[in-house]
């Protein structure tokens, strides 16, 4: 039994802690991530390889409620759960400011944009910092340490600094831009993220393409070069590897067997009697392509009216980033949009778009995911996408047609979606035209493939990858001292 600790590093904690009646309750976010990481770490072999696991991030409720909670509960041992308090001022300009109004933008290609604030980025090496402070309080030489995506870049060498023989692995959840883009940045801020992330042993994106544009930035804004996707630095080899990140397939797979959802089900089908069903979801960002998504549609009403009052598009935008005035300007284009369309081909007994802002259940976004006939995704720019394969694992009567743009980093594994460009109306247009006419022959062979696809490589086989992959490295560094 090793003395060892796995530190899980993420801006935000997957955990939130809730007040029901009188009591203080951790409750675990759905995202996938978590449930993986916990998943992978409980299992039977892996048990034994990490002595504690901690989980850092910035605490979303207040200090004096975690104190309380701290207090009336037993702290469980199998995770423990770090919170950081962050000074709201301080937090805003970096999570508002540096992180989603400067490196969004640029990292999905709107350097337009992007805003420059020398003060944004002084709060966010302030808030590395003080993640790495804490940090540094509890590790001890041997632990590993995961920090997760595009907040905490120079947290990696922060650590590396204080603690060499740290094992430090990263990975970016967002598209790595090319070399051309990322060359937009304030020239110290570009240098300082490329030193912050080198700081790592390995450094993981999703794709292909991701992991050859950080080769070439390291080459360009530091001169280093590498040999098979290895940096040899002065002091260590760095890895960079592709990990696709994969979904809970079981979970997705297996959703319509829930009675909540085949409830869910029923009412929806219920309610459009006969008419095909086109379904989208997407936080609300001007990444995910929405306007340009509806003004597709609009063309296939206005190419192939024999559709009208026999379709339907349900599209669902959850609230987002809701203090940035870019995302607000959005939501009204985007109601501006659906107003029109709705207004110009609604008739008595019918409309065609189907909108909804707020947020979905588990239950019910595996519903809608179920009866869907097309699931129309269409962002501009996008890491992974893992809507789009939850809606290729929830097809499991093999019938469903997924649209996905090709510039989505999912669109790698999903090569049998009906892949469009997302800006070109016509395209988007004519892939409804022929998801909706696809023979179920087709449609079964297609959604098989891409299942296949993603049960072989789940978000448990990406875990255990990534794991592999850290240790590999760190031996590979020993044998070359
Ligand atoms: N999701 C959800 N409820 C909703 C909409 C989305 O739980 O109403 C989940 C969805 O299942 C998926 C994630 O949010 O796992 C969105 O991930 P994705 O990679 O598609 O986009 P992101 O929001 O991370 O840019």
């Amino acid at each position: 039994n090793s003395d060892k600790s796995l530190i899980l590093v993420s801006n935000r904690l997957p955990f939130q802690l809730l007040e029901q009646d009188g009591k203080l309750l951790l409750k675990q976010s759905d995202g996938g991530l978590v449930t993986a990481l916990k998943s992978y770490f409980n299992a039977e072999s892996n048990r034994d390889v990490f002595k504690h696991k901690k989980w850092f991030g910035a605490a979303d409720f207040p200090e004096k409620r975690w104190n309380k909670f701290k207090k009336q509960s037993s702290v469980p041992d199998d995770f423990t759960v770090e919170p950081l308090f962050i000074e709201t001022k301080v937090y805003n300009k970096y999570y508002n400011g540096f992180c989603n109004a400067t490196l969004w933008p640029l990292f999905h290609y709107f350097p337009s944009y992007v805003v420059y604030d020398q003060e944004f980025f002084e709060k966010y090496e302030e808030v590395n910092k003080i993640f790495a402070d804490e940090l540094l309080k509890v590790i001890k030489p041997g632990d590993t340490i995961w920090v997760h995506d595009y907040q905490l870049f120079l947290l990696p060498q922060l650590i590396r600094e204080k603690m060499p023989e740290a094992s430090i692995g990263f990975f970016l959840h967002i598209p790595f831009p090319s070399y051309e883009v990322f060359r937009l940045l304030h020239r110290p801020w570009k240098e300082k993220i490329i030193r912050g992330l080198l700081g790592a042993d390995l450094i993981g994106f999703h794709t292909h393409e991701y992991v050859q544009h950080f080769l070439k930035t390291v080459r360009m804004v530091l001169g280093y070069d590498h040999h098979y996707r290895t940096i040899a630095m002065q002091d260590r080899l760095v890895k960079i590897e592709m990990f696709p990140l994969g979904i809970d397939y079981e979970k997705f797979s297996t959703a319509s067997t829930q009675p909540e959802v085949t409830q869910q089900m029923e009412a929806i089908t219920r309610n459009f009697p006969d008419k095909k069903i086109i379904f989208s979801v997407d936080r609300l960002d001007y990444t995910k392509g929405v306007t340009h998504r509806l003004l597709g549609f609009e063309r296939l009403l206005k190419t192939h009216p024999e559709w009208i009052e026999k379709v339907v598009f349900v599209m669902v935008v959850v609230p987002s980033r809701q203090i940035i005035s870019k995302y607000n300007e959005r939501r009204m284009l985007i109601e501006e949009n659906v107003g029109r369309i709705n207004g110009k081909y609604s008739t008595l007994s019918w409309q065609p778009v189907i909108y909804r802002y707020n947020h979905l259940g588990f239950e019910e976004l595996c519903a809608l995911y179920h009866v869907a006939d097309v699931a129309l995704i269409t962002p501009l720019r996008d890491g992974m996408n893992l809507v789009a394969k939850e809606y290729v694992a929830c097809c499991s009567e093999q019938q469903g047609v997924l649209i996905l743009s090709e510039l989505a980093g999912a669109a790698n594994e999903l090569s049998e979606a009906l892949q469009v460009n997302p800006l070109d109306a016509d395209e988007i247009s004519q892939a409804i035209q022929q998801a909706l006419t696809m023979p179920v022959e087709e449609q079964q062979r297609k959604l098989s493939l891409m299942q296949k696809r993603l049960i072989d490589y789940d978000v448990h086989s990406w875990v255990n990858d990534f794991m592999l992959q850290l240790n590999d490295i760190k031996q590979q560094q020993k044998a070359e001292e």
